[in-house]
């Protein structure tokens, strides 16, 4: 009998099962696909480290994460940026004074906030939907070009029916700043973050291709204690109903060019072109190969059988998450976490502060 069956060797189960480890406990990681580390694993390409499941770029603001991550990783220091490309026009990204130059022609944080002020702004805590909120914070014509195609394709829903949560993620700003994240420490892992989550997981025994439903109750058999990481509502058999969740296409591509862009991520938000963003994976590290390789992300809706990426944290999801999170309070040795097993929009820095808690309160 072993003390802990990590079922995902994601960021949430490898760090668990470090901490646990190093306290003593046995542990045993299974994922069913045939490599660890879950969507932030990357794949060495032509000497680029590809992000297979999307570009993921460490941001945090908490210091004992920061600390944590810098025990198994070195990071260089890449700071993200993004671009807009609407109607084949590139725009300075997210929402700053540059981009707001590019349109009007305004050179001046003061003219910023005399064009915001007019659409509510600051008393826009009413607004709890995606659209309401942003309208009231920039205004019509920036929503059109900047969020409301590319919201409607991320999530294929109306941006209304959407929380505002979603949005609040980027930053407006009326100065030059364009870096897309605030947060005091950033970076990409040098050399990957499948090399990261290897010496995460170092001396733990990880079976790959394996997978927990498919031998549910040997596997429930061998372990004092479960940690499950995938979808909590698939968990349950989906016994309350499907939660809903977006799924990604990654259509990766290998171009005998030196750059294709020019820059990490390019943002599509036009309605009519059918991805969201192009990847170009060289430029996380500075890369200097021959090739480039580019991915392309096209949303879709999950069902069963795709992979599910982001929860869609509305009303109603919630409101059936909350059902799944009650029947998990009557089985304590099960512990649920990440994105899938806590149904919540999670970044990197979270899951890991979520990680290290949750294997805290294990005495
Ligand atoms: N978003 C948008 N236009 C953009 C980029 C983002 O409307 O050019 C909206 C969209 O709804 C997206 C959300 O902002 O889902 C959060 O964006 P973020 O870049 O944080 O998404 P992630 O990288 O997690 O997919």
């Amino acid at each position: 009998m072993i003390d802990f069956l990590i079922v995902g060797s994601g960021l949430f189960g490898s760090v668990f099962a470090r901490e646990v480890t190093d306290k003593g406990y046995s542990c045993l990681i299974i994922d069913k696909r045939n490599h660890p580390g879950g969507n932030v694993y990357t794949e060495k390409i032509e000497g680029i480290n590809v992000h297979k499941y999307g570009a993921h770029i460490f941001h945090t603001n908490d210091e004992k994460v920061w600390g944590y991550v810098n025990r198994f990783a070195k990071f260089n220091d890449y700071r993200h940026k993004v671009f807009v490309n609407h109607e084949n026009r590139i725009f300075s990204f997210p929402i700053n004074l540059m981009t707001l130059h590019q349109l009007w022609g305004i050179t001046k944080p003061i003219e910023v906030n005399s064009k915001f002020n007019k659409f509510g702004g600051i008393m826009s805590d009413k607004c709890d939907n995606l659209e309401d909120w942003i309208l009231s914070q920039v205004g019509q014509e920036l929503y059109e070009i900047f969020i409301k195609g590319y919201t409607q394709k991320q999530w294929g829903r109306n941006p209304k029916d959407l929380p505002s949560s979603i949005i609040k993620r980027i930053p407006i700003r009326n100065n030059f700043n364009d870096f897309y994240f605030d947060d005091k420490y950033q970076g990409i892992p040098i050399g990957g973050y499948t090399q990261m989550i290897n010496n995460i997981t170092k001396g733990i025994e990880i079976k790959l291709s394996t997978n927990y439903f498919e031998d549910r109750t040997y596997f429930d058999s061998i372990a004092s204690k479960i940690v499950f990481t995938g979808p909590i509502d698939e968990f349950y058999n989906y016994k309350f109903g499907k939660l809903e969740y977006r799924s990604i296409n990654f259509d990766h591509e290998l171009l005998s060019s030196k750059d294709y862009q020019g820059t990490s991520v390019m943002n599509y938000t036009d309605k009519n072109v059918p991805f969201t963003r192009i990847l170009e994976h060289k430029h996380f590290e500075f890369g200097n190969q021959d090739k480039t390789l580019i991915t392309r992300e096209y949303p879709v809706e999950w069902k069963t059988g795709v992979e599910p990426y982001y929860p869609i944290n509305d009303y109603k999801n919630n409101k059936l998450y909350n059902l799944y999170k009650q029947q998990s309070i009557l089985h304590p040795s099960i512990i649920f976490g990440g994105r899938l097993g806590e149904y919540k929009y999670y970044d990197m820095h979270q899951i890991i502060a979520s990680a290290l808690k949750r294997s805290r309160d294990i005495k």
